[in-house]
């Protein structure tokens, strides 16, 4: 899933300090897992506003409401029959959410609430880690299931860098070195043959540099 994160309240108050009628819009999937963006943080934001415009006493419209994706252009739709009643867009969304939504409104600014960070997994209760960069050329079978891209804190593809102690990663000793975690599971699965390969440097280019990436499936178009 995106991970992301609120921004500082005092910088969502100054970017819609210029608006009377603001639809504070959450995103019911990955925003939610994280607790940054779900219906419940929407309400809380919508709330803290409001509270905020009264103490000042500012007359500010703010109103609430959570899409199941903002990222999904047939839930973005729905808000097609109240879009008229608001100046601007305050999104909880991912910065994909905050963009989609942006295209099918772009009469409306639309303010991003969060700031997005990664792509990871909720491995505890309040706790998120990244564990994927999105190469678009997943190994991972190769590497046991870890990835040394997003998990090695130097993105080292052919083994270890050899400064890991006691199995913590020499860049930053409070998480575990990824080439332990890969050997480790490698070894468990009894697949080392798996590693014995040079995996040449990744080709961003091809991948990043050539504008936004696109999936494109025919059998899944209308
Ligand atoms: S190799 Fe790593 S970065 Fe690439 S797709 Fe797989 S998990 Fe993501
Ligand atoms: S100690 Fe391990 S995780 Fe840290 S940079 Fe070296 S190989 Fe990567």
């Amino acid at each position: 899933m995106i991970t992301a994160e609120q921004k500082p309240l005092d910088e969502i108050r100054e970017m819609i300090a210029p608006y009377k009628r603001i639809l504070v819009l959450g995103c019911g999937s990955c925003v939610a897992e994280c607790a940054a963006g779900g219906e419940k943080e929407t309400g809380m934001l919508a709330s803290i506003l409001r509270m905020a415009a009264k103490m000042e006493g500012r007359e500010v419209l703010i109103n609430e409401k959570t899409l199941e994706r903002q990222c999904v252009k047939d839930f973005v739709i729905l808000l097609d029959d109240i879009i008229q009643d608001y100046d601007a867009l305050l999104s909880l969304g991912c910065g994909a959410g905050v963009q989609a939504v942006g295209d099918c409104f772009p009469e409306i600014p639309i303010i991003p609430a969060l700031n997005t960070e990664f792509l990871g997994e909720t491995k505890d209760q309040g706790l998120w880690l990244e564990n994927c960069l999105g190469c678009g050329d997943c190994k991972l079978y190769h590497f046991g299931g870890i990835c040394p891209l997003a998990r090695c804190s130097k993105h080292l593809l052919n083994g270890p860098c050899g400064g890991s102690v006691g199995g913590k990663c020499e860049i930053n000793p409070e998480i575990p070195c990824a080439w332990q975690l890969i050997i480790d599971r490698v070894e468990q699965q009894g697949g080392f043959e798996r590693l014995e390969g040079i995996f040449p440097p990744k080709d961003w280019s091809k991948k990043q540099g050539l504008g936004p990436r696109r999936i494109i499936r025919e059998d899944q178009q209308r």
